[in-house]
């Protein structure tokens, strides 16, 4: 999901529309924009299915008043595709109105939901982002050490917009393993997913909100304040891989040059002679590009994306994945023709993209087909946010490599090294995993999980 907040400037829901609109690829679902007027500090919102030109019109943007407001993309896995779950999740309480917008997943929603509703709370909703609007509403404390306690009961990966009648919160989980960052725009504050949001809306980067942070914006301005001493920073290596946009820097490190160096990096640890290289688009270009300049094989276009289709991934079932794949991509055959042809893809998640991908360059005539993948064998599930709900479903959970190059049909396959996706991509961080969560790849969570904890992301 993404996430985008407005304090403290004029036109705050027009500004999220392009706010969002450039975070449309973290998820086509739905969206939503609460907006505050700080004078009276009145609430208005609106949530719709599906995405946000399509949600928003320029008569629903002029009847959300307001200098402040949070707003949300969402993808959701398993089933909970419904405008209920749409957020920003609204809410009454005893102080006044209550607005939740999140990225990412709490491990622990389910148990504390029971715990809730054995006392008594009755959700309005599936998604596990309502058990942080429970615990605050629930405390006899005041409202900013409410938040801090129930930020520190969950366990997870979260990025947190926070929006009452009086303030804006913001919050990073205790390892940052969602992206969050800061910017200024003219006297008020912006905040989003990623920096490719600020650029659209001419905001200026301040900086990435750090793990275990909680910001509180009100009247008074600004005050940087922690729930949390903040573990080891682990952003997921993920949106380094695949989800990020490539214009976006996390933790100012830009994603299109880290990309590229992780192909630079697939390229010395697993060369190939080859004819022409092939990045699938969109996510696996800069990786392709990289590869092309360190080996010297020139980088073609002989995949083609279809831009009136959608992220395949995001689509709910596995039905409209597979389909998705074929109405998304097409080889360019006077290219490939008679080719030795390496491609490169960011990830083999469940493996149907990838057989589809060789199955369309042989189809066009490609000789040879060398797939590089520029990370290691994704054979954990996530717990943090990213849609990969079930290890049966994760190909490298249950076959080696070379079993998944049989079954994607490949001539050779090699999957990029840990340290090799740690070195090209220079987080700030000396830890093991250098700053990143690695745990689809290594089994190492940074925070506990057991194969019970909530998988199904529902932000
Ligand atoms: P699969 O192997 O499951 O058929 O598809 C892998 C493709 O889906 C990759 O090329 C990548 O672009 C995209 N993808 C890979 N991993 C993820 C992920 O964790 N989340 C999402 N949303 N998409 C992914
Ligand atoms: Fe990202 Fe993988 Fe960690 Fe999930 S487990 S947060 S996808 S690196
Ligand atoms: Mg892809």
């Amino acid at each position: 999901c993404g996430v985008f907040g407005v304090f403290g400037t004029p036109n705050a829901a027009s500004l999220s529309y392009y706010g969002l609109h450039a975070l449309q690829h973290r998820g086509e679902e739905s969206s939503g924009v609460c907006t505050v007027d700080s004078a009276s500090g009145s609430f208005a919102y609106h949530r719709g299915m599906g995405l946000v030109k399509e949600v928003f019109t320029t008569d629903i943007l002029a009847s959300l008043p307001g200098d402040r407001a949070i707003g949300h993309v969402r993808y959701s896995t398993s089933g909970a595709s419904q405008l209920g779950n749409a957020q920003p999740l609204i809410f009454k309480y005893r102080d006044g109105d209550l607005a939740v917008a999140t990225n990412g997943n709490i491990v622990n929603a389910p148990s504390i939901r029971r715990e809730l509703e054995n006392m008594g709370s009755i959700f309005q909703t599936t998604s596990d982002t309502e058990v942080i609007a429970h615990l605050i509403a629930r405390s006899p404390k005041d409202f900013v050490s409410a938040a801090k306690d129930a930020l520190q009961r969950i366990i997870g990966g979260f990025a947190f917009l926070i929006m009452t009648n009086e303030r804006l919160l913001v919050a990073s989980d205790p390892n940052g393993l969602r992206p969050l960052v800061m910017g200024r725009l003219g006297d008020g504050y912006v905040f989003a997913s990623e920096t490719c949001a600020f650029e659209t809306i001419g905001a200026e980067y301040v900086r990435d909100v750090q793990p275990g942070e909680l910001l509180i914006l009100d009247k008074d301005g600004l005050q940087e304040d922690r729930f949390d001493q903040g573990g080891r920073r682990a952003s997921c290596a993920m949106e380094y891989i695949y989800f990020a946009r490539p214009d976006s820097d996390i933790n100012e490190v830009n994603i299109h040059t880290a990309r590229k160096q992780m192909g630079r990096q697939l390229a010395i640890e697993a060369f190939v002679d080859a004819d022409i290289v092939v990045g699938v688009p969109d996510s696996s270009i800069s990786a392709a590009i990289g590869y092309a300049e360190q080996t010297g094989i020139p980088y073609e276009m002989g995949l083609i994306k279809n831009k009136y289709s959608g992220r395949t991934f995001i689509q709910p079932s596995q039905e409209l994945r597979e389909k998705g794949v074929k109405m998304k991509l097409s080889a360019v055959r006077k290219i490939v023709q008679g080719k030795r042809v390496v491609m490169i893809d960011d990830s083999i998640v469940r493996g149907t993209t990838s057989l589809r991908i060789v199955t369309l360059l042989r189809e066009a005539g490609a000789k040879e087909v060398h797939v590089r993948i520029s990370s290691p064998p994704f054979a954990n599930p996530c717990y943090y946010g990213i849609d990969t709900p079930d290890r049966r479903e994760l190909i490298a959970s249950s076959k080696t490599v070379e079993e998944i190059r049989e079954a994607i049909n490949a001539d050779t396959l090699y999957f990029l090294s840990a340290e090799g996706l740690i070195d090209a991509a220079s987080v700030p961080g000396n830890d093991k995993g250098g700053g990143m969560c690695l745990a689809c790849f290594t089994n190492e969570y940074p925070t506990p999980v057991d194969e019970n904890s909530d998988k199904s992301c529902s932000c």
